[in-house]
């Protein structure tokens, strides 16, 4: 239903939150309970569901899909990388790509989603393109999950203003028997099951009435083996990419190289900090200072049980400070971005100044030793 159609119905009965919110709601709880990689959303209108979508972190890859591109390009910007996304590249990889075509047509780009939402879109399809709809959603994309709603036209008599349809586009709305009996039908056919469901509940004492979205939550019954869907799978596209932003992500090397070097340089910084001022207070102290060896023992107790070897420990010589690379990867961070030591050596190597055998991150302090 039309956001602006819907907004005058809540004047008196009163959805909260609105209705569409419900429904985008609903959605994003299916996608918390299956956890969906792959989600395609059907007569996709503004993006503003895609949009609530980029946030669930399971998801990968994200399409929509509308006939009117118009529509889809208002806001199609607002699924576009911020700053933020590059200063801080997510671990997850995320693909948005938005095609212009109709839920009539085949097209690969469809092939190989877990999830396919189709909210408020049926009552917007003319005859043939509802004949044809199951054969394209349940047939040949076949994905795990496919998520129906559709305006209740039992619910209309409480509508005020609703006199036939709720929206001038609606090329008709059902009852929960009709939408019921066409959705069981449709299961039976593509071997899934249906849930009926909704959002917007009528008033206390009509609850016979149903919700005033009804939903079917459809389960694909078989599993896919990669054969049945490339056997399907038409030669030619058809539907209009019009759109299509892929996220930075620690997945892609280049990211993480630059996430593992910015890390790398502040975990040194950090144990360079600790380690100066230690030896600063030891320093300052004449009776630490007696004691103070170059193996710097004080500072193997700060840095507590991270330094369990005596090759972990950092230390001067003359105007440079190391800093041993196995000490900074047995940081938290550090060892989950690179997995492993070898890998730390790769990323980094050429890009951080470290010892000639390579095994510590290397500080000049000359200009430190100067200020003291
Ligand atoms: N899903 C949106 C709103 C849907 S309104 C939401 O949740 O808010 C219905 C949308 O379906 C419109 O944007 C319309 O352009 C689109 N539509 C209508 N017929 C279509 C078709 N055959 N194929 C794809 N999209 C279609």
């Amino acid at each position: 239903m039309d956001k602006n159609f819907q907004e005058e119905f809540t004047e008196i009965i009163k959805f909260q939150p609105p209705l569409y919110k419900q429904r985008h709601q609903f959605v994003k709880d299916l996608v918390e309970k299956y956890k969906p990689k792959k989600v395609a959303d059907l007569g996709c209108a503004d993006c503003s569901l895609l949009w609530m979508l980029k946030f669930c972190s399971c998801i990968e890859v994200l399409a929509g899909l509308d006939i009117c591109a118009n529509v889809m390009k208002e806001k199609m910007h607002t699924l576009s990388p911020l700053p933020v996304d590059y200063l801080q590249p997510s671990e997850r990889s995320l693909t948005v790509t938005l095609h212009h075509g109709s839920v009539a047509h085949k097209d690969p780009c469809m092939l190989g989603f877990d999830l396919v939402t189709c909210i408020e879109l049926i009552e917007h399809l003319e005859e043939p393109e509802l004949k044809k709809f199951p054969e394209v959603v349940f047939g040949f994309m076949a994905p795990s999950i496919v998520v129906i709603s559709t305006p209740n036209s039992e619910f209309n008599p409480l509508l005020p203003g609703v006199t036939s349809y709720r929206h001038p586009d609606h090329k008709f709305e059902w009852s929960q028997a009709q939408f019921q009996s066409w959705a069981l039908e449709t299961a039976r056919c593509y071997n899934y099951s249906v849930e009926f469901s909704g959002v917007g509940h009528p008033p206390t004492g009509m609850e016979k009435v149903g919700f005033c979205t009804q939903i079917g939550v459809f389960v694909r019954q078989y599993p896919l083996t990669g054969e049945s869907v490339q056997a399907e799978k038409p030669t030619e596209a058809v539907y209009k990419t019009v759109f299509k932003a892929v996220y930075p992500s620690l997945k892609d090397e280049k990211y993480l190289q630059n996430a593992v070097i910015s890390e790398v340089i502040f975990t040194a910084q950090i144990i360079k900090h600790r380690l100066m001022s230690k030896r600063k207070e030891c320093y300052d102290d004449p009776e630490r200072k007696s004691k103070f060896q170059p193996s710097m023992d004080c500072f193997s107790d700060y840095l507590g049980k991270l330094v369990v070897e005596k090759n972990m420990e950092p230390f001067v010589s003359g105007n440079e400070v190391y800093i041993p690379l196995a000490t900074i990867f047995s940081f938290p961070k550090v060892n989950r971005l690179c997995g492993t030591f070898e890998k730390l050596c790769k990323l980094i190597a050429g890009k951080v100044t470290l010892s000639s055998d390579g095994s510590a991150v290397v500080f000049n302090i000359e200009h430190e030793n100067e200020e003291n």
